[in-house]
């Protein structure tokens, strides 16, 4: 069974066809200037690529029928009818407390999903608006939504409650949530199957590195604990976000600078992080190069951001009582073997050590650890697009 895999921003749309029992991705693209103008990429090997091509898109709905042209034209198409899709997976942000798996989507999912936008003002409409253009274009195709958050929603009270007046939790749901769920998921899958054991019996730490990051503990298969909390500023620092702080900072810039709450956010989501503690840029790579000829900001923002992301690693070591393997994934996790080592130095003591030969590896599934090392590194390429689709065929057979 096809399952396309739709990721809907406000003003884009992302898409993939994929077989999930064979992991084959068909084809995939994008829609981008929804609304505005409209550009359309569409990929799928052995045709001709489609590069930003103008097409009207006025709504999200001329985006995904101009996907659906694309994946049955007969020149460049890789299905020959709709028919060949089985269902559609969507991406949705935020799930709350109300789900903790994938769901088919029903009036009743649209409605709990809306409650969640309180939670996830900007990511959340957009889903929703994604989903109600398929119905609308794709009558009758079973539909799924694939939440961030569900896989984090094991976690224990003590590891999801912030110690706040209790009243917040209660009458406000503030409480830790977690992010990139999908990806941790997939990867502690694929964790399992290169260590040819029941996800059950492994203790596992994922590192998902990319331009935004979240450690997340998983025992048994289940998330315990994640870095990321009530929205995805917390936990390690990342391209632009602070990750974890001390509250009091804000009032105390807040006061002295006289910016507003807003202000204040958006230097802490956008102009923070490695970005503005280097003052070179957000990308892993660039701060590397400028490491290397001598910039000692990018020097300490690279440290810093290993240091934190250790600390995580330890610290859930302590949660579990114990780790047999930390994955590494998404784009820092999966291509920088420089910072890797940083995040991995010093964890000898609790049993990891890392092979410096296989750790040169990019980009694919590998051991990185030396062959003694009673902890395991792995190197595992994150796929959730695959992993929405595994889902969406699971629920909608
Ligand atoms: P997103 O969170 O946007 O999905 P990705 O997981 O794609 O991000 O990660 C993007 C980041 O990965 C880039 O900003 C860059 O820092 C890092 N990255 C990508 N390729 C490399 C590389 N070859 N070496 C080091 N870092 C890389």
């Amino acid at each position: 069974m096809n399952i396309l895999v739709i990721n809907a921003g406000s003003s884009s749309l992302k898409y993939q066809l994929l077989d999930p029992d064979t992991g084959t991705l068909l084809a995939k693209g994008l829609c981008e200037r929804i609304g505005i103008d409209g550009k359309f990429t569409y990929k799928a090997s052995g045709k001709e690529t489609l590069d930003a091509v103008d097409t009207a898109m006025p709504t999200h709905s001329e985006a995904i029928q101009a996907v659906l042209d694309a994946l049955v034209d007969p020149k460049n198409g890789v299905i020959g009818s709709m028919a060949e899709i089985g269902a559609v997976g969507h991406r949705v942000v935020h799930g709350g407390e109300a789900f903790n798996k994938s769901v088919l989507i029903t009036d009743e999912v649209l409605k709990a999903i809306e409650d969640c936008i309180p939670l996830a003002p900007l990511h959340n409409p957009a889903n929703l608006t994604g989903i109600r253009a398929c119905q609308k274009v794709m009558p009758g195709v079973p539909m799924v939504a694939v939440f961030d958050t569900a896989f984090h929603q094991t976690m224990p009270p003590k590891a999801y409650m912030y110690a706040l007046p209790y009243a917040y939790y209660e009458a406000d749901k503030v409480r830790r949530y977690g992010f990139h769920g999908t990806s941790h998921k997939y990867v502690a899958g694929r964790a399992a199957a290169m260590l040819g054991k029941p996800i059950e019996e492994l203790k596992l730490i994922s590192c998902h590195l990319g331009n935004g990051s979240s450690v997340t503990a998983i025992d048994g298969g289940k998330s315990v604990d994640t870095s990321m909390g009530f929205t995805p500023l917390a936990g390690v620092p990342m391209g632009t976000r602070s990750g974890d702080l001390d509250a009091g900072i804000l009032q105390y810039l807040m006061n002295k600078y006289n910016m507003t709450i807003d202000e204040m956010l958006n230097v802490l989501n956008k102009k923070s992080g490695v970005e503005g503690l280097s003052c070179v840029s957000s990308d892993f790579r660039d701060l590397e190069s400028a490491a290397g000829k001598g910039d000692s900001k990018a020097a300490l923002a690279q440290e810093k951001f290993a240091y934190e992301v250790r600390k995580y690693v330890g610290a859930y070591a302590a949660a579990m009582g114990g780790v047999d393997a930390v994955i590494f994934t998404a784009g820092v996790g999966e291509n920088d073997k420089v910072v890797r080592a940083m995040i991995c130095s010093g964890l000898e003591y609790m049993g990891l050590k890392l092979d410096d030969e296989a750790n040169g590896v990019r980009g694919k599934e590998a051991v990185i650890s030396a062959a003694d090392s009673k902890v395991k590194a792995l190197l595992i390429p994150t796929n959730e697009e695959l992993m929405i689709a595994m889902d969406t065929a699971a629920i909608a057979k």
